[in-house]
């Protein structure tokens, strides 16, 4: 490496870019984590981010990126015997079941093809039909397809039985609207290097009073450990001590990350999601692609994912745009490989100029490959959407 980045414009699935003013805070001098001024940091990026989750519930940050949260959110609350619906339209929906069976706990699924979403009839349907059910693990944004579920409608069914909730919002939160306390999350993880523009190395979570009454009477309760939520709220909470070292310079970063979400307002960040996807997709249909996700209606503000077109290998054209145009976006997710490929807008490329500079460069190769595309279809059809 001689320090030159070929990638000039990261459009990927996360991490994504930061901003210069986010960058300035990398650069400090490392903290110490008793440093008066970084606690004050420290207490200040616990509170915003309760704004920017718009939650009254703890928010804790714990370190190791987003999956260590939902791990950490089965070790704490799932025992042998219990019964976890699980909500699979996705390769992270998925997934979620090996931490269910790895904590003892038994997995009963809804599945949907991973071009759709859950529909939250099918949940009453099964938590009718399984009155013992206690937890319910949904995922928001699927980001590896491009969809979004109605976590709104899916968590305040399962508060109706009683269910304690898990939402995977890794990559949701902050592109948009998100409301933990009037939908009913009890756990809600998020990650900072998604639509929050800030590094990977965090998981950011709220937590219900309800769903800590469970990790106390977790038998034992998991305390002393890195997967310990219970920790940071009788320690770092209770206390106002740290249970470890902290990963002082990437608070640093989530906190001017967070600062500027809220000076711009959290309506404008969202707003600009929107748009973002809204040009992305029609420039996609524009130069004749198709979206991956079954109706626009199910598409998540912060990525758009895009069928691999006949007779492209997707990982040929990606590196195609990244070696000779700068432009890096991102493949297919583990199931979905060679399927799709995808288009980040989250956090600062949330931004139609962004998105734009994205689709010139994937017209462009497409043609430099043969593919039969009309330069400028797909860019003129997402301005006229702008
Ligand atoms: C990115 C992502 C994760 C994983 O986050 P890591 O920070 O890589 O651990 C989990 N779920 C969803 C929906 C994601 O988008």
């Amino acid at each position: 490496m001689d320090g030159v980045r070929t990638a000039k414009f990261m459009l990927t699935a996360g991490p994504v870019e930061a901003s210069d003013r986010t960058l300035r805070a990398l650069s400090q001098q490392v903290y110490y984590h008793y440093d008066p001024q970084f606690q004050e940091i420290f207490a200040e990026t616990t509170r915003m981010l309760q704004e920017v989750f718009q939650t009254k519930q703890d928010v804790i940050i714990m370190q190791g990126e987003a999956l260590l949260g939902l791990e950490a959110a089965a070790a704490c609350c799932f025992q042998p015997g219990d019964k976890v619906l699980n909500l699979v339209s996705g390769v992270f929906g998925h997934e979620y079941a090996w931490y269910i069976r790895m904590y003892g706990a038994e997995p009963i699924e809804i599945r949907v093809p991973y071009n759709e979403v859950i529909d939250p009839a099918d949940v009453e349907k099964a938590l009718k039909a399984n009155p013992d059910i206690k937890f319910l693990a949904v995922v928001h944004s699927e980001t590896p397809s491009g969809t979004l579920n109605p976590v709104k409608e899916i968590c305040t069914v399962a508060k109706e039985y009683g269910v304690i909730t898990i939402i995977d919002a890794v990559s949701s939160m902050g592109g948009v609207d998100i409301r933990p306390d009037e939908w009913g999350f009890d756990i809600c993880v998020v990650g900072p290097q998604k639509c929050l523009s800030s590094t990977p190395g965090l998981a950011l979570i709220s937590v219900s009073d309800e769903a800590w009454e469970v990790m106390r009477k977790h038998d034992p309760p998991v305390r002393y450990s890195y997967l310990s939520m219970l920790d940071w709220k009788e320690i770092y909470l209770e206390t106002g001590r740290f249970p470890y070292t902290i990963f002082t310079s990437e608070v640093v970063a989530l906190h001017e990350a967070l600062k500027q979400i809220l000076e711009e307002g959290l309506e404008n960040v969202w707003k600009r999601h929107a748009t973002a996807a809204r040009v992305c997709r029609a420039g996609i249909r524009g130069m004749g692609l198709e979206i991956w996700p079954a109706r626009d209606e199910i598409c998540t503000p912060c990525v758009t994912a895009i069928k691999t077109p006949e007779g492209i290998d997707d990982a040929v054209l990606r590196e195609h745009m990244y070696k000779r145009y700068g432009v890096l976006i991102s493949g297919g997710f583990k199931d979905l490989m060679g399927k799709l490929f995808r288009i980040g807008h989250m956090g600062k490329t949330a931004d139609p100029m962004y998105v734009i500079v994205a689709l010139s460069a994937l017209e462009k190769s497409l043609k430099d490959l043969g593919y039969p595309v009309k330069l400028g279809s797909g860019v003129a059809a997402a301005l006229e959407a702008f």
